[in-house]
């Protein structure tokens, strides 16, 4: 990896009604509204974030129990994704929230009028390794933007379970994470 000087990446989240679907590989939280992330200039809508048990990603070699992928879109359709990693630990509120409405039936979305912010999910700390190209585990698809937190955040056991259960081991993508009528 390259050491650079990078500008920081900015993130505007906000509030957003929470809506959860299972849509046969992933949980999947969608996201309403301008929720943006800048980076080199160029902003980035929020269209959604889903989870993978155990992760898809590593960080220097290590994997871990969870990973959540925020999936953006710039004003020309290229896609970037913000990679999290969990660790076992204390429980999470939004994930809590997610765990609560998560349909067990594919195919299904689960509606509610509270509110999430993504923000409440993610590390203090915001530093990203960032790729362009390929990883050498692999991408959900080609020329997709991946920047991997380097701090994780806490989860429960117990929150893991319940994901895996819906979810089995989706680590391995049969097909790309973010299908394309999500663009539309
Ligand atoms: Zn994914």
């Amino acid at each position: 990896m390259i050491e650079a000087e990078l500008e920081p990446i900015s993130f505007a989240y906000h509030g957003t009604p929470l809506e959860v679907e299972n849509n046969g590989h992933s949980i999947k939280a969608g996201y309403a509204g301008e929720s943006t992330m800048e980076i080199d200039g160029t902003s980035l809508k929020l269209l959604q974030f889903h989870f993978h048990t155990p992760s898809e990603n590593h960080i220097e070699g290590k994997s871990y129990p969870m990973e959540t992928h925020l999936v953006h879109v710039d004003k020309d359709g290229n896609l970037a994704v913000v990679a999290v990693m969990f660790t076992e630990g204390k429980g999470n509120s939004l994930i809590s929230s997610v765990v609560d409405h998560m349909p067990e039936e594919v195919g299904k979305t689960n509606k509610s009028e509270q509110s999430i912010n993504v923000m409440d999910m993610l590390p203090e700390n915001k530093d990203c390794y960032r790729f362009n190209g390929s990883l050498t585990t692999p991408p959900c698809t080609e020329g997709v933007r991946w920047l991997v937190m380097k701090y994780t955040v806490e989860v429960t056991k117990e929150q893991v379970a319940a994901f895996k259960s819906v979810m089995h081991e989706n680590n391995r993508p049969v097909q790309p994470c973010y299908a394309r009528p999500v663009l539309k």
